[in-house]
């Protein structure tokens, strides 16, 4: 059989393909109640509902940002939530030309017998999520898998299991109207160098793509979400060129041009170091048939969290931060980011946290 030909095929492929635009990205707010707690435990604010509304209506509502974004990831608390004037987030982003996203994932558990390797759970009862956050206005989905790069790992075992949840994860969102953002984050832990990195992402998004292809999803109604290729947290750094080069070969030799965009993680990486690295790769001259684009977290909120400190006087000036890295992140979609004479507070700062859960 080939791949999904269901209702939603055509529009599956048209929200995609609009995520793709060049010269937006999306804005990865789907931090899950817990991790939205260390958030804001990080400028002592508590973590109640109030405080994490006001956050993201910070977010959705900063003047001039949602030019810069295509998408916005959800956690499902969010997707219902309005502004403190009453309008409804997800027409707030609607009305800005961004597409509502939702978090479908329930979060991993260790896969036994192996060191600390894990698998995603949330597949049974998808479909009706997947129905329910449709009705609800969201059109694209995402999904975390987690690798690690150990002496053994990534295990076969991990691999393929992580590969298997995607595509099955992929399949029942298409079959319910959301695109399904694929995310193997290979993890950015460890002493390891950027060949180490370059040859466990091939081999990953080569496991991946198989299985995607078993699971009969259209590839032009998904997106690819992986790490960039770097060295690990523990050994030194190389200059964005490199990590650009290493990043797309990988690419070009595992995934199909009929993928419309890739959407970066930052996975840990300064602000700085994120924007300048997908910079670098819009800026190589190779064979690039997907938009390469970003749909980072922590690389787009860092600083305007810092600057907000959950003061209501703090607004404008939070604002003004997220304005800033949305901007910036757009010219690196582009190519043409010249990099900023003056860095907000933090966004030099690396946000690496070990084994980090999302
Ligand atoms: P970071 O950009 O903070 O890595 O997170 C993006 C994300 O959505 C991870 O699932």
């Amino acid at each position: 059989m080939s791949c999904y030909k269901g209702k939603y095929h055509d529009e599956l492929i048209a929200t995609a393909s609009y995520i793709g635009t060049p010269g937006k990205g999306i804005l990865a707010a789907d931090e899950s109640t817990g991790t939205m707690g260390k958030r804001l435990s990080s400028i002592n604010v508590e973590n109640v509902e109030s405080n994490r509304q006001a956050f993201r209506e910070l977010l959705f509502t900063t003047p001039g940002a949602l030019q810069y974004l295509c998408g916005v990831i959800l956690f499902e608390e969010t997707l219902y939530q309005k502004t403190a004037a009453g309008k409804p987030f997800v027409e707030v982003l609607k009305e800005g030309g961004v597409v509502p996203g939702i978090k479908v994932d329930k979060g991993v558990v260790e896969l036994a017998g192996t060191n600390g390797e894990t698998t995603t759970q949330g597949l049974d009862g998808l479909g009706q999520r997947c129905a329910k956050y449709y009705e609800a206005g969201a059109r694209f989905a995402k999904w975390r898998a987690v690798l690690k790069i150990g002496p053994t790992e990534p295990s076969p075992l991990a691999i393929m299991e992580n590969a298997n949840g995607l595509a099955r994860y992929a399949i029942i969102c298409q079959e319910n109207g959301l695109v399904p953002i694929v995310e193997p984050e290979i993890l950015v832990d460890g002493p390891h160098d950027i060949n180490k990195c370059a040859d466990v992402t091939e081999r990953v998004l080569a496991a991946v793509y198989k299985a995607l292809n078993d699971h009969h999803v259209l590839l032009e109604g998904t997106l690819l979400k992986p790490n960039m290729v770097t060295p690990g947290s523990e050994a030194p750094k190389v200059a964005p060129e490199v990590v650009a080069e290493c990043t797309v070969r990988a690419l070009q030799r595992t995934m199909p041009a009929a993928v419309p965009a890739v959407v970066f993680l930052s996975g840990g990486q300064s602000e700085e170091e994120a924007t300048i690295n997908l910079n670098a790769m819009n800026k190589l001259k190779t064979k690039k048939p997907w938009t390469l684009t970003f749909s980072f977290g922590r690389a787009l909120q860092a600083s305007t969290l810092k600057a907000w400190l959950g003061k209501p006087e703090n607004v404008h000036k939070a604002q003004a931060a997220f304005l800033t890295r949305c901007k910036a992140n757009s010219e690196a979609t582009l190519g043409t980011y010249q990099g900023s004479g003056k860095l907000s507070e933090g966004a030099a700062e690396s946000l690496h946290v070990k084994d980090y859960k999302y």
